[in-house]
């Protein structure tokens, strides 16, 4: 067998596994990398076509490209159920989002309407047969809803791609399972040189923050990403602040709503439908009137403040409110602006801005310790290690470990022994 990172190799974006056999081709993932100022960043396209694709979860690093597939062919390609949900609207929205911006699709509207057609779902800790030869086992990954550790049998070896995946538990997950006795590990390793805070101890800062808003007549502004953490803030709002106003906006509400479509992908779906059912949906923009006199919390995407309705709030939010980011803000986004100098970009100027300001990581990856324990546990005869900026330097641990691991290049292809 043959392996190819066409994306995602030392990076966090645009994930894209090429395994090629005797004369099968097939992609695990196929994403884009998401560029806060300009057009996203593609993975290669194979040299040749593929026969089957299988999708770990619907974030765009990781689907972004699935249509691209379907330019020139039409084969199947495999995930959850939730994942062609959460991927139909992502994909969508990213295809709106470019033709704000005057940025090109890098495929045409058929071809995305291809892809849908040609989706073929396998539950959880089912196995499906794919075309190409090998058997496929996807188990809940505890990353967000519908994301799966793809296990794969091909000729007598268990190989395992990881996606992205989380081990500890969150108030969506109770976090990944998986099959141990892994021949070939393809492994994300986001947080290979870095651990978690404790979560306890973050959903506590979080809601001190909202508090602080609240208590001093502002309002409370949860900037998310709309699918994961908005349900993630949604839940942990409901639970700490019953009778506040929660206002819900934008892709955080679809995304929401797939949520519930698929409760037995969810921990506790009671508590996601409760706090959804009190929620208030902003429907049209004047309904954000009431949340600007104070006094409410508002869920609302973008996470890092890069466009989104989030930023109008940011205008006009009242005295004493307070802005709790809700995760990873890139080096010169208005989050990261924001948490850096308590200012944003406003129409090409800086502009300071008074509120309480704080950041807090609820982050859906698992951490330096987890990654060590799962490997440890899984115990692999190979570790390819991917989806990380520090890729090389962890293949370095592992290799004084005792382990076999490789961090291969973009586009580098490595035999392996099957
Ligand atoms: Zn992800
Ligand atoms: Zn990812």
């Amino acid at each position: 067998m043959k392996l190819t990172l066409l994306g995602g190799a030392a990076e966090v974006g645009r994930s894209a596994v090429l395994i090629e056999t005797e004369n099968k081709r097939f992609l695990m993932d196929y994403g884009i990398k998401v560029e806060e100022f300009g057009p996203a960043e593609l993975p290669l396209v194979p040299h040749k076509s593929v026969h089957e694709v299988v999708i770990s979860h619907a974030h765009l690093d990781h689907v972004g490209f699935l249509p691209m597939v379907y330019e020139k062919s039409v084969v199947p390609w495999h995930a959850t159920p939730p994942t062609q949900a959460l991927a139909e609207l992502l994909i969508q929205d990213a295809m709106k989002v470019n033709k704000i911006n005057g940025f090109e699709n890098p495929y045409t509207v058929e071809s995305f309407k291809r892809a849908m057609e040609n989706f073929y779902p396998a539950e959880y800790e089912e196995t499906v047969s794919m075309r190409c030869g090998p058997k496929l086992t996807l188990h809940d990954a505890g990353h967000i809803l519908g994301a799966a550790i793809c296990e794969f049998y091909i000729e007598k070896k268990k190989v395992v791609y990881t996606g992205d995946f989380n081990l500890g538990e969150t108030r969506m997950h109770k976090g990944a399972s998986f099959a141990e006795d892994i021949d070939i590990l393809i492994t994300e390793s986001t947080y290979s040189g870095k651990e978690h805070p404790d979560r306890e101890h973050e959903e506590k800062k979080l809601v001190k923050n909202v508090k602080w808003a609240l208590d001093r007549g502002g309002s409370a502004l949860v900037p998310v990403f709309g699918v994961g953490r908005a349900q993630e803030v949604l839940v942990i709002m409901h639970e700490h602040f019953p009778g506040t106003p929660i206002f819900l906006e934008g892709m955080a509400v679809k995304a929401t709503d797939i949520y519930l479509r698929y409760p037995e992908y969810i921990k506790d779906p009671k508590s996601l439908h409760d706090a959804m059912h009190d929620a208030i949906i902003v429907k049209k923009p004047p309904q954000r009137r009431k949340a600007i006199k104070g006094g409410a919390i508002v869920i609302s995407p973008a996470g890092m403040l890069n466009g989104g309705n989030a930023l109008w709030y940011l205008d006009n939010l009242p005295e004493n409110s307070s802005v709790t980011l809700t995760g990873y803000c890139a080096e010169g986004t208005n989050g990261w602006m924001l948490i850096n100098k308590g200012t944003i970009l406003d129409q090409g100027k800086e502009k300071k801005l008074n509120y309480h300001v704080d950041q807090v990581d609820l982050s859906a990856h698992a951490g330096r310790k987890d990654l060590w324990d799962f490997i440890k546990r899984t115990s692999p005869e190979l570790i390819v290690a991917m989806h990380g900026d520090n890729c090389f330097q962890f293949v370095d641990e592992l290799e004084l470990e005792g382990f076999s691991a490789i961090a291969p290049r973009i586009g580098e292809t490595i035999p392996v022994k099957l």
